[in-house]
């Protein structure tokens, strides 16, 4: 990266496309403060632009102090531009650690510049240095088979452009030589160094870009989807998951159970609406506990549930409904210090091949509202098929049953 006394208004495409993609990195944070890795990597992308600019314009003039001043501001953009990739990945990639990276490429440089000035030595400090260090970033960012889509694009190109350093440095450098030291902005280095730092960088912030952008959806569709005072799925997001569910498989075997806690209004009543919060709260938790992961769970009503259950027959659902049943009604609940009794009713429906999710929610509503009509604290199922065994309807509320 060294200077060029050739002033060009094609050599400030690259400042401009950086400036750019600041402006979107910026936007982005503006939109939803949460990101603070696209704050760092809008200054990030400044600072890359900028870094060319000086080295476009030749300011501040001369060769050293333009080496060392542009050289700073690469520095820090690609240390910056990892501490938002790796903060993105939920990774730090430490202070000292940064600060002695740029300590150590800074060092090098002035003493290239100065001390014993080698032109040839400073492209290659910066160049193997940003190179390595990029490196290291795509290989804490290496994405596993459970990552998604977004997160695999965002490793190869960031390795693409980390490993460009490598091959472009060896074959143009040396041969530039002469004519970088006359007139870099001719060489072949120079030219290479700024199509490719324009066409690559711009596709590596394009891409971290986008990546954000894909959190940043998927973070506001699991805020649109998710009950915020229980931590499961609203009313929306389980009958939009639970469809998509029913839709792509539907002959695997399917239960649901609807379940609502009894008497709530009085708890509000009684103890105050905190504490029928901190109530429906712990139900919520106590639900997605005893879920498997592949089970659907959703806030439907003010204290009413579902879970959809994948591969469940109406053993398995009857069997989860009685576990619950009796975890919340056989043991008094500690809620804001005082000792609340809690207990619910469950209507458990088996999916019919001519089911749908509104059909199936509607028949196990009309199983709890027989539960709740048979006393409360109940479990009515759909009759049992045949090899089940002969009982169906209302389970009794006393002995809890063995799992
Ligand atoms: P039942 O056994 O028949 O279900 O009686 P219930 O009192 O539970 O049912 P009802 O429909 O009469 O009252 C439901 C109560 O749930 C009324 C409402 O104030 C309360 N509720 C609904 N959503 C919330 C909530 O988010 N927080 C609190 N604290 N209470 C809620
Ligand atoms: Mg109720
Ligand atoms: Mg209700």
């Amino acid at each position: 990266m060294e200077n060029s006394p050739v002033i060009s208004m094609t050599g400030l495409i690259g400042p401009t496309i950086m400036l750019v993609f600041a402006i979107g990195f910026i936007w982005v944070w503006c939109v939803d403060r949460r990101h603070l890795h696209s704050a760092i990597l809008a200054i990030a992308c400044a600072l890359f632009g900028l870094a060319l600019l000086s080295q476009v314009l030749q300011w501040p003039a001369g060769i050293g102090p333009n080496a060392l001043f542009s050289g700073f501001l690469y520095t820090l953009a690609v240390v910056l531009a990892s501490v938002g990739i790796l903060r993105r990945a939920g990774k730090r990639l430490g202070f000292a650690f940064g600060v002695l990276l740029i300590a150590a490429i800074m060092i090098s440089l002035w003493y290239f510049a100065y001390v014993q000035p080698n032109l040839l030595a400073r492209i290659y400090v910066q160049n193997f240095g940003y190179g390595a260090i990029l490196l290291l970033v795509a290989l804490r960012i290496l994405p596993s088979r459970n990552t998604g889509r977004a997160d695999h694009v965002l490793f190869w190109v960031l390795l693409a452009f980390a490993l460009h350093f490598f091959p472009r440095t060896l074959l143009t450098a040396k041969r530039s030589l002469p004519t970088l030291a006359m007139a870099p902005g001719d060489s072949l280095f120079w030219q290479t160094l700024q199509l490719s730092l324009s066409v690559m960088g711009a596709a590596l912030a394009l891409t971290v870009l986008a990546t954000i952008l894909t959190d940043v959806m998927k973070e506001l569709r699991q805020d649109r989807d998710l009950d915020g005072l229980t931590g499961v799925l609203n009313r929306r997001g389980f009958e939009e998951t639970a469809d998509r569910h029913l839709k792509s498989r539907r002959r695997a075997p399917l239960a649901l159970i609807v379940c609502d806690l009894d008497h709530f209004k009085q708890i509000n009543d009684t103890l105050g609406h905190h504490v029928g919060d901190a109530a429906l709260k712990a139900f919520g938790n106590m639900l997605r506990k005893c879920a498997r992961s592949s089970d659907i769970v959703g806030r439907i009503g003010g204290e009413e549930f579902a879970l959809l259950l994948p591969h469940t027959d109406l053993a398995g659902a009857r069997d989860l409904a009685e576990r619950l049943r009796s975890a919340l009604s056989s043991n008094t609940h500690s809620i804001h210090q005082r000792d609340v009794r809690l207990s619910a009713s469950f209507g458990v429906a088996l999916k019919n091949a001519d089911d749908n999710l509104a059909t199936l929610l509607m028949r196990a509503d009309r199983l709890l509202y027989d539960a709740k009509q048979a006393g409360r604290d109940q479990i009515v199922s759909d009759p049992a098929p045949p090899s089940y065994g002969s009982d169906a309807g209302a389970v009794p509320s006393s002995p809890a049953p063995s799992t």
